[in-house]
């Protein structure tokens, strides 16, 4: 009999664990010891009690890696023992887009997480087809990174970036400094990269950033892009904070026909900000969710840029508290925090 510890946040900065006799799988399904499991800013905002569509209590965690610890009966492509990850997403199967194969767009979308079987524990029961085994070299830390990886493939690769083109990035968090890892790889020229974080702007600069912002050191953005693109500012533009005036900055950075690609979640989702330049620059601004059919390739990106590098810090299950403590406290010079259980 497995037994699992499921961690939860009860109330705004609370979390408590409960234990729980891990189920024999269904047919279709595989159980999964888990071994790396990371914090994502969305268990963050859950942890505040701020995040818009997760109400408390709540279970959190779906970035994670592991050893196959039980198979359903009709999975056959897969074997005990394993090191695999997991696409933590699930979707009906039977809406319009389903049916159309882009299943991140279902009507349904949920995560595992949503519905009381969070990665911070010991096992985690998943759909066998949404299980991606680890290539035999990569640690069970950076197949713990692939998830935000795939969020960062899918918004780059919706942003279209093409060779030369000059991008800004907000915001070096897993996913800012990721996607900027990743535009220099579809060749972009400049990719600007702005946090308030001088830790992680390093770390920007080691993925491939060619020039960095901090704001914070009396740095100036929009006079960077200006010096950065001849005055004419970026291609492209990725929102990876989600606040009103990093927003602002994402659309007015733009040259003209340029493209805001929104990814960061909004604590306040409501806000304010001056429409003129959308029409007289023909502007367009897009968001971008989770992924679909991007883990494939994010596994290959994953171990191609590295991405255990982001791992920064590593505590045992049961001190899920502190780990979210420091993934909170800018002064931790954390990027990513990950639970081994
Ligand atoms: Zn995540
Ligand atoms: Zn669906």
């Amino acid at each position: 009999m497995m037994i699992s510890r499921v961690g939860q946040v009860i109330s705004e900065g609370k979390v408590a664990f409960f234990e729980r006799e891990v189920a024999a799988p269904k047919k279709d399904e595989v159980i999964i010891r888990i071994k790396a499991s990371a914090l994502c800013g969305s268990d963050l905002h859950t942890y505040k009690a701020a995040h818009p569509t997760v109400p408390l209590p709540a279970t959190i965690g779906h970035e994670f890696s592991g050893d196959i610890a039980a198979l359903g009966s009709t999975v056959h492509h897969l074997s005990i023992g394993q090191r695999v990850t997991a696409e933590p997403c699930e979707a009906c199967g039977v809406c319009e887009a389903c049916l159309k194969g882009e299943y991140g767009s279902c009507d349904k979308l949920s995560f595992i997480y949503r519905r009381g079987d969070g990665a911070m524990a010991d096992y985690i029961t998943v759909k066998a087809a949404s299980v991606f085994p680890l290539p035999g070299h990569m640690s069970y830390e950076a197949g713990a990174l692939v998830e935000p990886t795939a969020v960062a493939v899918h918004a780059v690769r919706r942003a279209d970036v093409r060779l030369g083109e000059n991008v800004l990035v907000i915001g070096a968090g897993a996913i800012g400094l990721i996607t900027a890892a990743l535009c220099k790889r579809m060749g972009a020229h400049e990719v600007i990269v702005t946090d308030m974080d001088p830790f992680r702007l390093e770390m920007a600069k080691i993925l491939g950033a060619t020039r960095t912002v901090d704001p914070g050191n009396g740095e100036d953005l929009s006079e960077t892009v200006r010096l950065a693109t001849g005055g004419r500012g970026v291609d492209k533009s990725f929102e990876c904070v989600g606040r009103e005036s990093t927003f602002v900055q994402a659309v007015t950075s733009l040259r003209k026909q340029g493209l805001a690609t929104v990814v960061g979640i909004f604590e306040k989702p409501q806000i304010t900000f001056c429409v003129m330049p959308l029409i007289n620059n023909e502007l367009r601004i897009q968001g971008s969710q989770g992924y679909c059919w991007d883990f494939p390739t994010a596994l290959q990106m994953a171990a191609e840029i590295g991405v255990e590098r982001l791992a920064t810090h590593f505590f045992d299950l049961e001190d899920l508290k502190s780990a979210l403590d420091t993934a909170l406290d800018r002064s931790s010079r954390s990027i990513k925090v990950l639970l081994k259980p």
